[in-house]
């Protein structure tokens, strides 16, 4: 195939066992998601550019290195959305919902899009289910949202270990802020390029840098939870008392800090220990909607995502019986209506579209996996019945189409 009629580097199909695997998770968690009573929102994959800008953090990866972006035919700035919170948030203040009810519970599936580097479980079109509520503020709406995701690894049996960390709020970050520059000018000599650069723009991220030498060099570095304001205090410990109540495991991680501008008090992350990445974050983004021009909204969410959660869970088993329809000569008329009887009681019917001997057609049956042959001649036909072979055992028989059922 010429080179550009392939798929664009990190854009992927996702057909087969790895769809199976993909619907297995999506059904779980929409499933769960259910149970806590969250409804669906389906927005739009392209926002102004400036909704992520905004959001997201003008400082940030996400937006100046890995964000499709484009303009359309009046010179708008577009993009493919990077990640679900923004387009939700600005949903919810386009269509005023914070006057139809006191808080809102919402969550969202489908594709996002980062000119990230191609790896394992990482594509350039990614997908991700994620949660959102708005209008809550108290933490048992925080460890709640963690039950959530501690449901979602088990129904999907993932080893995943979730690590938590507060961010503080307007109040006590900047003081922790300025405490962590001053630190991180003292050991800028052992930071990585990156750092040196985004330790006056944005120091939190250099608590998260991946370079072993940054590593190092933060150990020692000042904890937000030692800068926390009372509230801010009070509700990270609230939070944890829940989550032990509730029986949701977690680690403390004080250099958790996620990639994202807009999060404050609570940030999580499911750490999977085989891929050593996480596999679903989120947090608190209580000034997010605010700063969006709605009205004062706190809020929280998580994502996750699929394509590595995809790396870690079994293809579910089958469950259904495949029932393959064999006509053999001038039946077809009484071949379609067997189908239909069938499909109409429940069952999986394919109707076989090759011709050929009953060899051929039995080789054909187990290549679509079928678990019963329902073979129709002419005889068949004119007595009324099908005869019906189990592809496991052999065993064949003749029954009325009725009996079928
Ligand atoms: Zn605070
Ligand atoms: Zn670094």
């Amino acid at each position: 195939m010429a080179e550009e009629y392939k798929a664009p580097r990190g854009f992927h199909d996702i057909l087969g066992s790895d769809l199976r695997k993909f619907r297995r998770i999506t059904s779980l968690v929409r499933t769960l998601l259910k149970r806590y009573n969250y409804e669906e929102i389906i927005v739009p994959i392209v926002e102004f550019a400036k909704v992520f800008e905004r959001s997201i953090g003008e400082a940030t990866d996400i937006v100046q290195k890995e964000m499709f972006v484009f303009p359309d035919r009046k010179g708008r700035v577009l993009a493919l959305r990077p990640e679900g919170t923004a387009g939700v948030v600005r949903a919810y203040i386009e269509n005023k919902l914070y006057a139809l009810r006191p808080y809102h519970k919402f969550f969202y599936e489908g594709p996002m899009f980062r000119y990230e580097r191609p790896q394992a479980g990482r594509y350039r079109q990614f997908h991700q289910i994620g949660a959102e509520v708005f209008g809550v503020a108290e933490p048992h709406a925080d460890a709640e949202l963690l039950k959530l995701v501690q449901d979602i690894l088990d129904g999907l049996s993932i080893d995943a270990v979730i690590e938590i960390n507060s961010l503080g709020c307007k109040l006590c970050r900047p003081t922790y802020r300025e405490a962590l520059t001053r630190y991180l000018h003292d050991v800028s000599g052992h930071l990585c390029d990156v750092c040196i650069d985004r330790k006056d723009r944005n120091p939190l991220r250099v608590l998260d840098c991946k370079v072993e030498t940054c590593r190092e060099a933060v150990k020692e570095a000042p904890k937000m939870v030692d800068f926390l304001c009372e509230e801010c205090r009070e509700h990270y410990t609230k939070l944890k008392l829940y989550l032990d109540k509730l029986g949701v495991k977690y680690k403390e991680n004080y250099n958790l800090v996620r990639g994202l501008d807009y999060y404050t008090r609570t940030v999580f992350e499911a750490v999977s220990e085989k891929l050593g990445v996480a596999v679903v974050a989120g947090g608190r983004y209580d000034y997010l909607v605010e700063e969006f021009g709605g009205p004062p909204t706190p809020a929280l969410g998580f994502a996750a995502g699929i394509e590595r959660l995809m790396l870690l869970v079994d293809e579910p088993e089958k469950d259904y019986e495949l029932y393959f329809v064999i006509p053999f000569g001038d039946v077809y008329s009484y071949a379609i209506n067997v189908a239909d009887m069938l499909r109409r009681k429940g069952k999986v019917v394919e109707l076989s579209y090759r011709g050929g001997g009953l060899k051929k057609q039995l080789e054909l049956a187990n290549k679509m996996d079928a678990d019963y042959a329902v073979i129709i001649g002419e005889d068949e036909m004119r007595e009324g019945v099908v005869s019906i072979k189990d592809m496991k055992t052999g065993e064949q028989k003749k029954l009325k189409v009725g009996e079928l059922m």
